[in-house]
């Protein structure tokens, strides 16, 4: 009886660190990531591949730093007021703080109160100096359209990721064309234009969501379709849902500041 308990608490054990992947983790050229993994739908690389080309460093100008908000624009974030956002698992009172006009990331993911469909987006975020951790430890947080499709938020200034998990990654799917980070403590923008998928009447996806994201003036995703929700060693997947659906920011146990938050609705075709 004691044997068989303990093979099951050794089996369970086990079966707890593969699905961790603690113990499948690898290290490639200074990048750590799994091979492990299911593979990509085009059959190229496992999800976060430490193998797959790091997106190549472009140093990045100016662009729409403190843009001031459109006329027509839903402002989310403006340094003082967090009416429009809430805790995303409780619902309540959000814990994250506003410090000096930023919004820094606290226990739990926030979300918006307000539910959006096609939309244009502004936000600007800081990652923290001096910078702490490694790869996805590394300032880590993430823009979720409509709460299921992530935009990468992470420092890779001067740092490695598996390329499918740096900053402006579609995560898990879509590596960012390049690295357009700015270092940690300085202000950085996205710029986003995202149009939600659709799906036919047995929940079947008709229309992929695709996302264009500027990052410090540079597109670092080019109308590049979403395999699916973004997720931790999944290919991604879509499950139907509704045409509008709330923003949300990931915590992920590191202080990211975030400022300057709007969103417009954009129509996908002017058709009057
Ligand atoms: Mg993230």
């Amino acid at each position: 009886m004691k044997k068989t308990l303990l093979a099951t608490t050794v089996l369970a054990l086990v079966a707890v660190t593969i699905l961790r992947g603690g113990a499948a983790e690898v290290t490639i050229d200074g990048v750590a990531g799994f091979q492990d993994t299911p593979m990509q739908p085009d059959g190229k690389w496992h999800v976060h591949d430490p193998a797959r080309p790091q997106p190549p460093v472009v140093t990045p100008g100016t662009f729409s730093e403190n843009a001031k908000p459109p006329a027509d624009a839903t402002v989310l974030f403006d340094g003082t007021d967090l009416s429009h956002w809430r805790d995303q698992r409780t619902g309540g009172e959000p814990t994250w703080k506003v410090v000096d006009g930023a919004l820094i990331t606290g226990r739990g993911y926030l979300q918006t109160t307000n539910e959006f469909g096609d939309l244009q987006l502004h936000l600007e975020f800081r990652e923290p100096t001096p910078p702490k951790g490694e790869g996805q430890a590394r300032g880590n947080s993430g823009v979720f359209l409509m709460g299921k499709y992530e935009i990468q938020v992470l420092d890779c200034y001067n740092s490695k990721t598996y390329a499918d998990g740096a900053t402006g990654g579609i995560y898990g799917q879509h590596p960012a064309l390049v690295n357009a980070c700015r270092p940690p403590g300085k202000w950085q923008t996205y710029d986003i234009v995202f149009n939600v998928p659709h799906f036919d009447a047995d929940g079947k996806v008709t229309t992929p969501a695709y996302i264009t994201v500027i990052q410090n003036g540079v597109v670092v995703q080019n109308h590049q379709a979403f395999r699916g929700a973004t997720n931790w060693k999944s290919p991604g997947k879509y499950t139907a849902h509704g045409h509008i659906g709330p923003l949300a920011l990931q915590d992920h146990n590191n202080p990211v500041a975030y400022r300057n938050i709007w969103v417009r609705p954009v129509a996908v075709v002017n058709d009057p």
